[in-house]
C-alpha cells in the first residue's frame, strides 16, 4: 500500500488514514507469523472463502485490538470476519464500530488469502477467462488494460487473471451496445465501465496513461469513481 499517496489525495482524513496505517501493519504483520497451509488437492474457489480460519484471524485482530485501542473489541469479530469476507453488510449491532472495523478486517482476509495463494500457487485450477476470481471465487471490482490486453483483480485475494476486452465480468455480456464508460474529472487514466444488463460496474485503469502502484492503493485513489457509478445506480 502506497500510504503516503493515499494521504496526498485525501488530505483532509490524515488522522484516520494514519489509524488505518497502523492498524494494517500491526495486522500484516500478526497474519505473516500464522502457519498457512499447503492443500494436497486443487482449491475450488467456493470452498476458499468458506474454509477460511475464521476464529484464528478473530483472536489475532483481538491482539491487535488490545495493542492499539486497549482493552475488547466489544463486538463479534469472528462475525464480523465472516460477513466482510461474504461481501455481506455488517451486522446491524456493529454499524457503531464500522470504520475501525474495516480497517482491520480488510487486512486480515487480504492478508491471509494473499498468502494461501502464493503457497498454493500450483495448485489452482486452469484460468477460464472467468468473471470471479480464479482463486477465491469474489468478483473483480477493478481491470488494469495494457494495450493489447485486460486483466482484472482481485481484492480480497491479491489474483489478478486475464479477461476479454469487451465484456461484463458480472453476467458475461458482451455487446457493446449495452456496456459503456464514463471517466470522473480529476481521477486520471480510469473510467468507469458499466453494464446496461445487470447493472454492474467495473473500474478500468489505462497503464499506459496512468502509473499504477498497487490495485489496493488504485482502489483506494479512484473511490471518486465508486462514489459515481453507485450514484447512477451501478452496483
Ligand atoms: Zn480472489
Ligand atoms: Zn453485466
Amino acid at each position: 500500500m502506497d500510504w503516503d499517496a493515499i494521504r496526498r489525495k485525501y488530505t483532509e482524513d490524515a488522522d484516520s488514514i494514519d489509524k488505518a496505517r497502523k492498524i494494517h501493519a500491526a495486522v500484516t504483520e500478526r497474519v505473516r507469523r500464522l502457519q498457512i497451509p499447503l492443500a494436497d488437492t486443487p482449491l475450488s474457489p467456493r470452498g476458499v472463502i468458506a474454509a477460511l480460519p475464521y476464529d484464528l484471524l478473530a483472536e489475532t485482530l483481538s491482539e491487535v485490538w488490545a495493542e492499539l485501542m486497549g482493552g475488547e473489541p466489544g463486538v463479534d469479530l469472528e462475525k464480523a470476519l465472516r460477513a466482510f469476507a461474504a461481501d455481506e453488510p455488517f451486522p446491524e449491532e456493529q454499524h457503531a464500530a464500522a470504520e475501525v472495523l474495516s480497517m482491520l478486517l480488510r487486512p486480515a482476509v487480504t492478508g491471509y488469502l494473499t498468502l494461501l495463494r502464493e503457497k498454493n500457487e500450483g495448485l489452482q485450477e486452469a484460468e477460464t477467462g472467468s468473471g470471479s476470481c480464479p482463486f477465491c471465487g469474489t468478483y473483480p471490482r477493478m481491470a488494469f488494460d495494457s494495450e493489447t490486453s485486460r486483466e482484472l483483480a482481485c481484492l480480497l485475494c491479491g489474483k489478478q487473471w486475464r479477461f476479454q476486452r469487451i465484456g461484463c465480468p458480472f453476467c458475461g455480456n458482451a455487446d457493446h451496445e449495452t456496456l459503456g464508460y464514463f471517466d470522473v474529472e480529476g481521477v486520471e487514466g480510469v473510467r468507469v465501465q458499466y453494464c446496461s444488463e445487470c447493472k454492474h460496474y467495473l473500474k478500468v485503469f489505462d497503464t499506459r496513461k496512468r502509473a499504477i502502484r498497487d490495485a489496493e492503493t488504485e482502489d483506494v485513489l479512484s473511490l471518486d469513481l465508486d462514489t459515481a457509478a453507485q450514484e447512477e445506480g451501478y452496483l
